[in-house]
């Protein structure tokens, strides 16, 4: 008997991806009996579903987040690796290098598989288990970036730029925006590979989740609340910051600023003018047009499903390629973190 069409088992439902066999949905938008959480950024894990199943540290920054209780009346850890029956569809995670604990949701049901990526990238993280690679029958990708002006440089160079503009300008606070789940703690981990170990300052909004980080076991070295520093103990220093107060009140009271944003929509010079930036790093943790059509072809899928963001580009580029493409349109994705242009403030 030939393997069904995903199609045929995997639905988009108004609340996102339901696996109708397994009877779960995959970072369903809204509460639901089953969910299985790629990550713990807030437009993939919402509060109150009965039962959540997602990596260890994914459950851990959810609990963190949401508060006891919230985050899945029971929850089930699955390491990357372990595969899982659920109904007859073989469930298992597996690395997708996003965020820490983030996971691509792979499924294969009577012999057709399907892996939901979430939201993912290719480059290095100090912070994030590398994304591999899982064949399928059926890719389901966000499209960030998805348009060819977006090539994300490597970030030790960004890092690098940082660092020389804080040898260059030593009396003034150099103030990073940046989304407090992930790119927080990944430029803290490689501003300490690039051999900064003076503390790092954090606004109040960053330091819970460095806190979880911490417990789960990636080092941040040392740590400091920003807000009860003098100016003066804070010249020379770099502080992260929301990227909603970098460029705000909040900011003023630092010793003359000078103001960064770390995201991917940093490559967009009109952006970062618009947001008062001086200094735009182009660091991101979505996948960059190149990384999006390299994936899309290493997991060999003759189908790809395109969750949100620049579906038109990737489609086109896909089908030059012989790739099926279909956009999904799914609601209540891209709303947190880099998905954002970076001049709005975060929710
Ligand atoms: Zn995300
Ligand atoms: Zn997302």
């Amino acid at each position: 008997m030939a393997a069904p069409h995903p199609q045929d088992w995997l639905r988009v439902t108004p609340a996102g991806l339901f696996c109708e066999p397994g009877g779960f949905f995959i970072d369903p938008t809204r509460a639901v009996d089953r969910a299985v959480i790629s990550h713990g950024h807030s437009d993939h894990a919402r509060p109150g579903h009965a039962h959540v199943l997602a990596t260890r540290e994914t459950l851990a920054i959810m609990t963190a987040r949401m508060g006891e209780g919230r985050a899945g009346a029971t929850q089930q850890a699955l390491r990357c690796g372990d595969a899982l029956d659920v109904n007859g569809v073989r469930v298992w995670l597996r690395p997708a290098g996003h965020v820490l604990g983030s996971a691509q949701v792979c499924m294969e049901w009577r012999g057709s598989r399907a892996v939901v990526s979430g939201d993912y990238k290719r480059q290095a993280d100090p912070t994030a288990t590398g994304f591999e690679v899982e064949p399928c029958d059926l890719f389901v990708t966000e499209a960030t970036f998805a348009l060819p002006v977006f090539r994300h440089p490597p970030p030790e160079a960004e890092m690098a730029r940082l660092l020389r503009s804080v040898a260059l300008f030593p009396e003034r606070t150099h103030v990073v925006g940046c989304y407090s789940l992930g790119k927080c703690q990944r430029l803290i981990a490689m501003l300490r590979q690039a051999g900064w170990d003076r503390p790092i300052h954090l606004h109040g909004a960053h330091q819970a989740l460095c806190r979880t980080y911490e417990e789960l076991g990636v080092p941040l070295g040392p740590l400091r609340p920003a807000t009860v520093a003098k100016k003066d103990e804070l010249k020379g220093a770099i502080v992260l910051a929301p990227p909603g107060a970098v460029a705000d009140r909040w900011a003023r009271r630092l010793a003359e600023p000078v103001v960064a944003v770390a995201s991917g929509w940093m490559r967009v010079r009109q952006r970062a003018k618009q947001g008062g930036v001086e200094l735009p790093l182009v660091i991101s943790d979505h996948a960059d047009w190149d990384e999006l059509l390299a994936t899309c072809t290493e997991v060999q899928a003759p189908e790809v499903w395109v969750t949100h963001g620049r579906e038109d580009a990737l489609i086109h580029a896909l089908a030059q390629r012989g790739i099926k493409g279909r956009a999904l349109h799914l609601v209540g994705l891209g709303e947190e973190e880099e998905d954002i242009p970076a001049e709005e403030p975060a929710a």
